[in-house]
């Protein structure tokens, strides 16, 4: 018999700490509970038709049944630098300075292998996107934590990190608009990370995954856009989140030309790119007039104002969000975070995401997502109510 033997890098992965909320979740849905569940970051509200009508079309093209090219279509990455010229005013080469994503995720979780030596540092938030750790591990490196606090409006502060460990840093992950605490960041704030980047020689990788999902018209800004962020980082983006198509897989990155390289030459060793007909279907999304973005963001905007205004009046306290379709709450007094996402679930049915699972610094926390219809948020706050 084959004795199975999982490698280090998988056993040393950080343990599931979702684990015991989707056990009671999957128990409450066998009794035939009424969930309310806010804890999927994933839109409920399906892909825009003219986008579908245009992969239908493209699917037909025998053309687009071959091999992708590994960076992107010419046609996909031109796209690409005219969604970036239009909505921030930054001019990108679409031939080196833009790279092709099976969704963003794919380029975050490898981003580390072609930049990280066993023992070296990556800089990566928390609470946070878990793939920035993971990436991390997988390619050998050592995380080093970026408490996102409160007090700093959940931004890292750049002068509680060691100089031994700048030092020793090769990547820094940033995030904003942020997943899981809805804050934004400034332009101050990019302008410090990039002076601490050139200073110690660090790649800067910025998650731009919610740039579109913003509310009161309040833009949120490139990284790209502060002075000298080309010269030491890359933007990631992905069109899941913007157009509703997180099932589509598909992602770019941008910026550095010399880091952008160093990511294609891991993919073009690992995968063969984005089916043709995809690129071609995110090309007109991408290509897509505003009006549909802003029909999206009011959908959500009225959910935000729902659950904030609501959750307000019983007390629970929360930022409310400027961005991405998250509201961050703090458990009330007498609570972990999983023990109130453990009560929310059993008392009233209504389902968050325990902050912890985000990483240590997000205990004390609960996460709740935008992606259920107003009517059923505001049930959730009443229900929310009887249970406090
Ligand atoms: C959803 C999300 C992404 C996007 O993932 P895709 O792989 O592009 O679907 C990236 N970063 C964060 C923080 C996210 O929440």
């Amino acid at each position: 018999m084959l004795k199975v033997q999982l490698a280090d890098r998988v056993k040393n992965l950080p343990p599931y700490l979702f684990a015991t909320i989707d056990k009671m979740k999957q128990n409450a849905l066998s009794k035939g509970i009424d969930l309310i569940d806010l804890s999927i970051g994933d839109p409920d509200i399906p892909t825009p038709q003219h986008i579908v009508d245009a992969m239908k079309k493209a699917v037909e093209n025998p053309a687009h049944h071959r091999y992708p090219s590994y960076i992107g279509m010419p046609s996909y990455r031109e796209a690409v630098a005219d969604w970036y010229k239009q909505r921030f005013n930054i001019i990108l080469d679409p031939k080196t300075e833009v790279l092709s994503l099976i969704g963003s995720k794919e380029g975050i979780g490898h981003i580390p292998l072609a930049f990280v030596n066993p023992g070296d540092v990556v800089l990566v938030p928390s609470p946070g996107y878990p793939v920035y750790p993971v990436g991390t591990l997988f390619a050998g490196g050592e995380s080093h934590i970026m408490p996102l606090k409160e007090e700093n409006g959940f931004l890292p502060d750049f002068k509680a990190i060691p100089e031994s460990v700048l030092k020793r840093a090769k990547l820094m992950f940033l995030n904003y608009p942020n997943n899981p605490t809805a804050a934004n960041a400034s332009e101050g704030f990019f302008k410090e990370a990039i002076a601490l980047a050139s200073k110690y020689n660090i790649i800067i990788c910025h998650d731009a995954a919610y740039s579109e999902m913003y509310y009161d018209n309040e833009k949120p800004i490139s990284f790209l856009k502060v002075e000298g962020a080309k010269d030491v980082g890359i933007e990631f983006h992905s069109l899941s989140k913007t157009y509703n198509m997180t099932g589509w897989r598909i992602g770019f990155a941008v910026g550095n030309k010399d880091v952008i390289a160093g990511l294609g030459k891991i993919k073009s060793n690992l995968d063969s790119g984005v089916f043709q007909a995809i690129q071609e279907a995110s090309i007109v999304a991408l290509r897509t007039d505003d009006s549909i973005l802003s029909d999206i963001r009011k959908a959500y905007q009225d959910r935000r104002d729902a659950l904030y205004e609501g959750l307000k009046g019983l007390g629970i306290q929360a930022n409310k969000p400027k961005a991405t379709f998250y509201l961050w709450a703090k458990a009330p007094k007498g609570f972990d975070s999983t023990k109130f996402a453990a009560h929310l679930l059993e008392e009233a049915g209504v389902l968050g995401t325990p902050g912890v699972g985000f990483g240590a610094p997000g205990e004390g926390y609960i996460r709740f997502a935008l992606t259920q219809p107003v009517e059923r948020i505001k049930e959730a706050v009443e229900r929310i109510k009887k249970v406090l």
